[in-house]
């Protein structure tokens, strides 16, 4: 996704592309690219800076945090690039200033702009640290190794159970 800055229009250039996962180098064993990722939006210049305004879409394969199983995990967001030349002079009045953070900045040289980078880190952020497979995920047992979701062991329910109360209970039971 590069794109040279002498060929980006006085208008802007929109852009509807999709492209190849592999660029991207998200390719963990508990995250990885599931297909190609949208990108649209417009890029526009402004004198030597570059700005790009727009949205992505991706599908990712996680890990869930509870129970380590792989499901899909949709993202889906705005982006906001603002390229600036390497070197470029940054005294006062030349500068555009930047005070949203939602804008990342990003350094360009060679007369040209790559959206790779910047793309590659949004996607990313819209992870969330902690990502369930399901709402509700039980997780796995940490005795004996044992997906909770779909089967019960014996530990998880011995471990429950706090002896006080089963005294307690055992009283209960008594009075009935
Ligand atoms: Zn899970
Ligand atoms: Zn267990």
């Amino acid at each position: 996704m590069i794109f040279e800055i002498e060929d980006i229009p006085e208008g802007g250039l929109n852009l509807d592309l999709l492209a190849g996962k592999g660029q991207f180098e998200i390719n963990q064993q508990d995250c990885s690219l599931a297909g190609d990722v949208k990108v649209k939006g417009r890029l526009v210049r402004l004198e030597q800076d570059v700005s790009f305004t727009g949205d992505l879409q991706a599908t990712l394969q996680v890990a869930c945090t509870r129970c380590l199983k792989l499901f899909p995990y949709n993202v889906k967001t705005g982006i906001k690039i603002h390229f600036i030349p390497r070197g470029k002079d940054p005294s006062p009045g030349n500068e555009i200033e930047i005070k949203e953070t939602d804008i990342e900045q990003e350094i360009y040289e060679g007369g040209q702009v790559d959206l790779i980078g910047p793309v590659r880190d949004q996607i990313l952020l819209e992870v969330p640290l902690m990502h369930l497979c399901r709402e509700d995920c039980k997780g796995i047992c940490s005795e004996c190794g044992t997906d909770l979701n779909s089967n019960q062991c014996e530990c998880q329910n011995e471990g429950q159970i706090d002896p006080r109360l089963a005294v307690l209970k055992n009283i209960k039971d008594k009075l009935k």
